[in-house]
Parts: C-alpha cells; sequence; structure tokens
C-alpha cells in the first residue's frame, strides 16, 4: 500500500515512512492513497476470528512490506498477549445498547490496543536498522501512559512526554510517572494539551531539530493506531449483528482518532450505519457536524479531560476525503484554521458529513447524572467519556442497535465517579501500588526552546 500526505497528493510514502514520520514534512497526515474493500464473502471469514486473528487480517494489507505475515503474527500475539481478557477487548450489554470496553490493557484506556503494537513495530524497526530514535508526544492523560508502557525498557528509543500541568487526574499522571526505566522522561507544561501538542507539531516542523534528534511521534495522528483502532470496529460489530438492522457506533470523541479508525473500517467494506461524535464541553466537533462550524474556542477544564481539545488533528484526514482528495482545497482549509481558527463548511460538504456522523454534546452535569442513572438501573459504573458515549444515543435521532465504545477504565477518574455516585471506583488489583510510588516528572514553561533544550540534554 502506498501513503500520501493531505498536503501533497504527488509523492507517495511506504508504510516504513508513515510510521516512523508520523507527521508528513509538510504538515499534513498520512492517508492511503487507494484502499481494498472487502465484500460481503470477505467479512463472512472474518465474523468467527479471535480478534488476534482478526488483527492479522485487517492489518496486514496496511504495511505491505514493513514485515512478513509470520513477524506480524507473532508481534500481534506478543502485543495482545499483556491484555486482561482473551480478546483484548469485551462486549457487555447495558440496558437498550452494548458496550464495547476498550481499557483492559495495561493502562487502563483505549489507547493501550493501537499503543502495544506500536512499541512492538518500534522494537522490530529499530532492530533491523540499528538506529536509535526518540519519541516526542504530547498526551490529554491517556496516551502518554499507553506510549510508555509500550516503549518502557525498549533499546534505541527515548519517550519523552509531555502533558498540561495540573490538568490531568492523579491516577492519569501517576500511570506515567511512577516507572522506573531509564528511557522515558515525563515534561509536565505550564498549559493546555492543546498547548503540548502544538509544542510537538513545532518539533516536527524544525526539521534540524527534529532530524538532529531523530524525533518519531506516537500522537493520535499516526496511520498506525488508526489502523489499528479500526479492528474492534470489525470484532465487535460481528458481536452484535443481527439481520440487517443497521449498526451504529457512539464514540467519545476529542481528537477524531478513535472515530475515524472506524470510519477506515467502514470505508474498507464494514457497513456501519453511522457515526455519533460523542463530544463533553469541549464541542468543536459537535458544532462542525451540527451546524457546519469548525471555530476553535477556548480549552475547558472538563471531567473526561482526555477530550479537552479545540483543534482535532485527525479531522483533516475528514476535509481531505470530504474534497475529493484535493490537497489544494485541503491547504486552504487548514491554513484557514491556522490563520483565523475558522472554517465554515459548506452545505454540500456537510451534507456528506451527515451521511456517516451524527454528534452530539454533554455538560458537565449531564454526564454525573449519566454516570448516577446507569449505576442506579444498571449497576454498572462508566468513566466520564464512556458515559458521555453513552448517553450521547439519547440525543441523536438514529435507528438499530448502537456500540458505545468505553474508552477508559472508571478508576482512571475517581473525583468525577465519587461526585456522581459516592463510590470509590478501584484499580485492578494489579495496578494499585502505583498510588504510592515514587514519581518522576519536570515541570517546564510554554516554551518551546526550553522544552527542545530539556530534551536535547537528555538523548
Ligand atoms: C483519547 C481519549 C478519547 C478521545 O479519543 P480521540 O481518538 O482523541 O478522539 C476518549 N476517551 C478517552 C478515555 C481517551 O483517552
Amino acid at each position: 500500500m502506498n501513503y500520501i500526505s493531505t498536503r501533497n497528493s504527488s509523492i507517495s510514502f511506504k508504510f516504513e515512512d508513515v510510521f516512523i514520520k508520523g507527521l508528513a514534512d509538510d504538515g499534513g497526515l498520512f492517508v492511503p492513497k487507494s484502499l481494498h474493500k472487502y465484500s460481503q464473502k470477505d467479512l463472512l471469514e472474518f465474523k468467527n476470528l479471535e480478534y488476534k486473528e482478526l488483527a492479522k487480517k485487517i492489518i496486514h494489507p496496511f504495511i505491505g512490506d514493513f514485515m512478513s505475515k509470520n513477524d506480524l503474527s507473532k508481534i500481534i500475539d506478543k502485543s495482545y498477549s499483556v491484555f486482561r481478557k482473551q480478546n483484548v477487548v469485551e462486549l457487555v450489554k447495558i440496558g437498550d445498547r452494548s458496550v464495547l470496553e476498550l481499557f483492559h490493557g495495561p493502562t487502563l484506556a483505549f489507547k493501550d490496543v493501537a499503543m502495544q503494537l506500536l512499541g512492538n513495530f518500534y522494537a522490530y524497526y529499530l532492530n533491523n536498522k540499528n538506529e536509535k530514535i526518540n519519541i516526542v508526544v504530547a498526551t490529554s492523560g491517556d496516551t502518554g501512559a499507553a506510549a510508555i508502557d509500550a516503549i518502557k525498557g525498549k533499546e534505541n528509543v527515548n519517550i519523552f512526554v509531555l502533558h498540561p500541568n495540573n490538568r490531568i487526574s492523579p491516577v492519569q499522571r501517576k500511570l506515567m510517572t511512577t516507572g522506573k526505566e531509564k528511557n522515558v522522561f515525563n515534561i509536565s507544561v505550564e498549559g493546555s494539551f492543546d498547548d503540548c501538542q502544538n509544542l510537538v507539531k513545532e518539533m516536527f516542523t524544525d526539521k534540524t531539530f527534529a532530524n538532529e534528534i531523530k524525533m518519531s511521534g506516537v500522537n493520535s495522528i499516526n496511520w498506525a493506531r488508526i489502523i489499528a483502532q479500526s479492528v474492534y470496529y470489525f470484532y465487535s460489530y460481528f458481536l452484535v449483528e443481527d439481520n440487517n438492522e443497521p449498526i451504529n457506533f457512539s464514540v467519545p470523541t476529542g481528537n477524531f482518532g478513535d472515530v475515524y479508525a472506524g470510519y477506515l473500517a467502514k470505508k474498507i467494506g464494514l457497513p456501519i450505519n453511522k457515526f455519533i461524535v460523542a463530544t463533553n464541553q469541549n464541542d468543536i466537533l459537535h458544532r462542525a457536524i451540527s451546524n457546519g462550524s469548525y471555530n476553535v474556542e477556548n480549552v475547558l477544564e472538563t471531567n473526561s479531560p482526555s477530550m479537552d481539545i479545540q483543534i482535532a488533528s485527525n479531522f483533516e484526514r475528514l476535509i481531505f476525503d470530504l474534497n475529493d482528495h484535493s490537497d489544494k482545497k485541503t491547504i486552504d482549509v487548514m491554513k484557514n484554521i491556522k490563520e483565523k481558527g475558522k472554517y465554515e463548511i459548506q452545505k454540500e460538504i456537510l451534507n456528506k458529513i451527515g451521511i456517516n456522523f451524527l454528534s452530539s454534546k454533554m455538560d458537565e452535569n449531564e454526564v454525573l447524572t449519566t454516570i448516577k442513572t446507569v449505576y442506579e438501573k444498571f449497576d454498572k459504573v462508566l468513566d466520564p467519556h464512556s458515559a458521555i458515549g453513552y448517553g450521547a444515543i439519547d440525543k441523536v435521532n438514529v435507528k438499530g442497535n448502537n456500540i458505545v465504545l468505553a474508552t477508559a477504565h472508571p478508576c482512571k477518574f475517581p473525583d468525577a465517579i465519587k461526585k456522581a455516585i459516592n463510590i470509590k471506583a478501584e484499580l485492578p488489583d494489579e495496578l494499585v501500588s502505583i498510588l504510592n510510588e515514587k514519581e518522576n516528572y519536570d515541570i517546564i514553561e510554554n516554551d518551546l526552546i526550553k522544552i527542545k533544550q530539556y530534551i536535547k540534554e537528555r538523548i
């Protein structure tokens, strides 16, 4: 498979470049030049596969000659053996909807599903190349932990994680900062997640710096993450499928990575009906999808911090798609967003969005009320992000069976759970010890030069 940048469709890249670079040199996102499409018959073959076997089938066409089928198979088995569930994820019924629990990995959020695989992709790549690289990544709380767990202790790679100081939950922070491996560095930036994300983007765009430190990225724009995430859409679809009822996915959304992975699954043939883009009060995507105004506002702090985002990076991939793969039009739109903080989506394009996407927004009280209602009625504790996905179904008009993605374990957000239902959300036994371990992180100003300096001194 060949890839192009959303900002230049005339140069082709292989999976290896796409994976290692993360972001294209022109600032665009990598997308496949063209896509295969599974037939009804192919889908029938996928239907009864175990998660790992299904992952091998779905991921293989995307990676080309990056590794052999046999190596991929070993890496997938290894990556998914660290999950607490045999089939990586678990589908449970809560009321009239199915809830897909994606948080049974080492750091208790869906990001483990992609990140464990990426960690082993890096190890494979670096082992064959004899190269040393530095991963730099911004996190709103969960990506960082998942990336650290996947990279810690691996050879020839360091990881630098930027998180917004005091804006992630203590459990989220401890999952990142209590490790003892020497190749892990935590930077607590005095700013928001968008600030962290911008800092990383600027480091990438500074070619001299990026080349000097051999910088690589695992943010949600990394294509390898998208393909790993599309697997669970297939897996859960087949579990819910019954006599031609349409199937919808409700996806708690921040950076538009997870829901884009579902959209990719649909593009390669999985007949999903609608995606419900479920946002918190940082509702730029809800405003974009419901009335066409993608206007950047200030980031609000909410009880679902992993979705406290105003710039949904992966949205560029959708913009590219909706503009008939025109790099010129994508560049124009992105320039407008960067300079004016605005993108008014034309009616025609908005109609195209509506074919696949619905959206909703929840304020702080609605999130707490949803957690409370679900707990009282069904004796299940949802984390605030998953509650936003769960409640979104009641706010949109959609027919069929609904699958809600549960993106994090409730114990990552104990304050919100306490407030909603007055119970203590306990960590799984194997993780309780992190609560008392010493933390390791440095607080640094939101200042590009200082952060570059910090990184240079440590590699
Ligand atoms: C990252 C994250 C999200 C948002 O996912 P995107 O791919 O950024 O849209 C939702 N819930 C949780 C718990 C997360 O960690």
